[in-house]
């Protein structure tokens, strides 16, 4: 029981060969939900000891390239070629637009990516407000946060309560601290150091601010630039939370 994070990239868009692009798994029962997928997350599944038909659920933080640029290359993958086609459903999760997106890509790469009817559903959630999404085996709760419009924090409960929280890309606001709200687990993103901090993105002490606030159990702190391997990233966050604090690298294991 309980949930099993796998970190597939805890890096940015900036190619890195130490960090790829931030993306991460959750195991929950026999459910294989992968959250977010930039360039390198295919690879890095592999990496980690998974296929991508073993995928069950995607969720899509944000429509931001480093967030969803490989997923033209999984569609591909799926459909190609017909040895390897895949015959399971799956289901990708994103905030509304995603059906736009999808038509975009479509737009442009048609039927090489489309897949048989009823194989991939797409599920739009409200990034006006709180959401929720309940399946057999876990139930997801979404709030919009503050980095682009399409931006939405994940919050996925399984089905023995254990709680694992997700910020996404998001600058400090109230709905990441109500996200997090005492999860056993809180990954939240932490891309810049504290003297460089950008609007739309946190600082390891800014996310520290959030976990401490939200009571979390345990923080887990992802989303690195380049700018982030020259300081103490864990010592700036300890300025502002002092409870269990997980630096992440690829591939990490973390069992909730
Ligand atoms: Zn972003
Ligand atoms: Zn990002």
């Amino acid at each position: 029981m309980g949930i099993r994070v796998t970190i597939l990239g805890s890096g940015t868009c900036v190619p890195s060969l130490k960090r790829s692009t931030s993306s991460f798994l959750l195991q929950i029962r026999d459910n294989l939900l992968l959250f977010d997928l930039g360039a390198g997350a295919m690879r890095r599944l592999l990496e980690a000891g998974f296929g991508i038909s073993q995928v069950s659920h995607i969720f899509l933080s944000h429509l931001h390239p480093d967030h969803t640029g490989e997923l033209v290359s999984l569609l591909f993958a799926t459909k190609y070629p017909q040895t390897y086609r895949r015959r399971t459903p799956f289901q990708i999760v994103g905030s509304r637009g995603l059906h736009n997106f999808y038509d975009g890509l479509r737009t442009v790469y048609k039927e090489w990516i489309e897949l048989e009817p009823g194989l991939m559903n797409l599920i739009e959630m409200d990034n006006g407000g709180r959401d929720q999404l309940a399946t057999d085996d876990f139930s997801v709760d979404t709030l919009p946060m503050s980095h682009i419009e399409s931006s939405i924090g994940y919050r996925i409960t399984g089905a023995d309560g254990t709680t694992v929280a997700y910020s996404g890309d998001t600058d400090y606001c109230e709905n990441a601290v109500a996200l997090a709200r005492d999860a056993d687990l809180f990954i939240c993103e932490s891309a810049l150091p504290d003297a460089m901090k950008v609007e739309g993105h946190l600082t390891p002490s800014l996310a520290g601010r959030i976990a401490a606030e939200a009571g979390v159990k345990r923080l887990l702190l992802t989303h690195f630039y380049p700018e982030c391997e020259s300081v103490d990233v864990e010592a700036q966050c300890r300025n502002t939370y002092n409870g269990p604090l997980i630096v992440a690298h690829d591939l990490m294991v973390v069992d909730v």
